[in-house]
């Protein structure tokens, strides 16, 4: 499997051919009959991931990412804290990049702490990462890119940054997705997902995924047992189905993204555009070691009334959150994902009013670049 390509293994890898049945079918049970009663490791049981829809779609996951294991969660933000809480204790330092996803942000900052692990913020300069490392540092976190400024960390210097350290590295590979970067063929320890995003891709389920080392997936996995935050066997098959056309989409999205960021990037109606696959873009240096640059952008309108317009005067587009979907996707972060911070902290981030966040879909780009030009005009 590892020989072929990674659309070839998106349709082949997992597909257990039970009963001859071409796809893998939902096993919509929680329990399973004994192979051996003398055995508590051979219970099979759905909180406890090996069913039989667990074990497909973590094969199929770990044969698209390259990865040595994993494991799937019932949502990305589940896989995130698994992976927080599971592998670092009380006592323990984490180092963390400064642009993150709002969940995961809350989460270092509020509730790692409750946990006793204590967490630092890594600024853009590598060189000052050294001078961060305390006795107990014990890991390093990175988002591949980040939600909604569009910037990507330098992530050669992050992994040897972790490896001189000898520290964990995770990175949440959520708006790259293996199409685009595979963290583990790169030397990340471990890649997180929002599987709800591009994995599934159909905006239609909630889910997450960590995949990567096995040393540290078998410390995981028990973990995630006793949180009970298992995947359900319907969600496996949605997010299995799905990741059959990643590459396709993902492919499509990278395309009419970049000819959308050109587009604004040219528009008298358009401040500026954030885009790492722009040879302007601040983030597009960091960001030549992905095979693509994904479907997410972002904008700034003239002004936050120009951003509401956009939005609402869009025919194809969706004025909603989350990402990663088929369908073209629009939000203004200043009124929803970051609305709880105060103007100044939005500030701080690179977020103004008149951001507006795109995740585009696979519609025609012909569509969707006519589609944009209405709504700016
Ligand atoms: N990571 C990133 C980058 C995200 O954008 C999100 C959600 O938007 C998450 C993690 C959390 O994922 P979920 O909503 O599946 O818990």
């Amino acid at each position: 499997m590892s020989k072929l390509q990674l659309g070839t293994r998106a349709v082949h890898a997992g597909e257990f051919g039970i009963e001859g049945a071409v796809t893998m079918p939902i096993f919509q049970c929680a329990t399973f009959q004994y192979e051996d009663v003398e055995s508590y490791d051979a219970v099979r049981y759905s909180r406890l991931n090996n069913t039989p829809s667990h074990l497909s779609l973590v094969e199929k996951l770990c044969a698209i990412s390259q990865a040595e294991a994993g494991l799937v969660t019932s949502s990305g933000m589940a896989a995130i804290m698994l992976a927080l809480t599971g592998l670092f204790d009380n006592g323990d330092h984490l180092l963390v990049q400064k642009d993150l996803y709002g969940g995961t942000f809350a989460a270092v900052t509020n509730d790692l702490p409750r946990f006793g692990i204590e967490v630092d913020f890594l600024p853009d300069d590598p060189s000052l990462w050294d001078g961060l490392i305390r006795p107990n540092t014990r890991g390093a976190y990175f988002e591949a890119i980040a939600n909604p400024i569009m910037s990507v960390p330098n992530l050669q210097a992050a992994v040897a940054f972790a490896q001189r350290h000898n520290l964990i590295s995770m990175i949440d590979n959520t708006f790259a997705s293996p199409v685009n970067f595979r963290p583990c063929e790169f030397g990340f320890d471990l890649s997180l997902h929002s599987a709800t995003k591009y994995l599934n891709g159909h905006s239609d389920t909630v889910a997450g995924a960590v995949l990567g080392r096995e040393d540290l997936i078998r410390t995981l996995g028990p973990r995630l047992n006793i949180t009970g935050a298992t995947l359900d066997p319907h969600a496996c098959f949605l997010v299995q189905r799905g990741l059959k056309t990643l590459s396709l989409r993902v492919h499509q999205q990278n395309q009419s993204a970049l000819a959308l960021a050109r587009l604004l990037d040219s528009h008298a109606n358009v401040r500026s555009v954030s885009y790492p696959g722009l040879e302007t873009d601040s983030s597009h240096q960091n960001a030549r070691v992905f095979d693509g640059y994904g479907g997410m952008l972002a904008f700034e309108a003239m002004d936050a009334a120009a951003a509401k317009h956009f939005c609402s005067s869009l025919e194809l587009g969706i004025e909603a959150p989350s990402l990663g979907g088929i369908e073209t996707l629009v939000t203004r972060p200043a009124t929803t994902s970051h609305k709880a911070m105060t103007p100044e902290e939005r500030h701080s981030l690179g977020i103004s009013d008149s951001m507006v966040r795109v995740s585009v879909g696979i519609e025609d780009t012909e569509d969707l670049l006519r589609d944009f030009e209405q709504a700016l005009g």
